[in-house]
């Protein structure tokens, strides 16, 4: 599995290149800001990307969405539906508050929990983790190379942290809740890459997160 990190844009937010090794299938997930540098890194991995993938609908993960669909035209855009209000909606993606309003186009597909992404070999399981936003999500792969998975976690968990719950469509018991029950239960080894800063696991995380111990 190959995963190339992007951190872009002013709030340093990540953006994840990912491909399966062997067909160079790819997708793109939270494509944040700063399109020409994730599609230098697609050129690079020489991958084909068949999905952008969003974890949630705020602008710091959205925001070159537009550019890379007219670069990508193949690529469809996948999010929960919740999320799709955001794309289309400068207040809600919360860009306008930031005095930079920007729109993206319009979800090709809807994802709800359990469904799954294929990625050439690799599947990506869709894990809804509600509380930052209300139709949050995360993309868990069983493979993610070395023997262990791997989870893409937007802002709901992060290294010694977790997401805001006090912006619109956040409620901090679902974010707690759900972390939880869907990803603390996911193998103790898989690695979690975060929707900002540093990578962790599930381990760690399960035994020194101080909002979840
Ligand atoms: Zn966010
Ligand atoms: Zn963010």
């Amino acid at each position: 599995m190959i995963i190339k990190t992007l951190e872009v844009g002013p709030l340093q937010s990540n953006c994840y290149v990912v491909g399966c090794e062997a067909t160079h299938k790819g997708v793109i997930i939270d494509p944040g800001a700063e399109a020409e540098r994730i599609l230098a890194c697609v050129k690079e991995c020489g991958l084909e990307i068949e999905w952008l993938l969003d974890t949630h609908g705020h602008a710091d993960h959205i925001g070159a969405q537009a550019d890379l669909k007219e670069a990508l035209p193949e690529a469809r855009i996948a999010c929960h539906e919740t999320e799709s209000e955001s794309l289309a909606d400068s207040n809600k993606n919360l860009s306008a508050m930031f005095g930079l309003p920007m729109t993206s186009p319009s979800p090709d597909w809807t994802l709800s929990h359990d469904d799954e992404v294929p990625v050439g070999d690799l599947r990506l399981q869709v894990i809804h983790v509600p509380g930052h936003t209300a139709g949050g999500l995360a993309f868990y792969c069983e493979d993610g190379g070395d023997g262990f998975g791997a989870v893409f976690a937007g802002d709901a968990l992060f290294a010694g942290s977790i997401g805001r719950a006090d912006l619109p469509g956040g409620a901090m018991d679902e974010l707690l809740n759900a972390i939880r029950t869907r990803l603390l239960s996911l193998p103790p080894e898989t690695r979690v890459y975060p929707g900002h800063g540093e990578p962790t696991t599930i381990e760690h995380e399960a035994r020194f997160n101080p909002f979840l111990i």
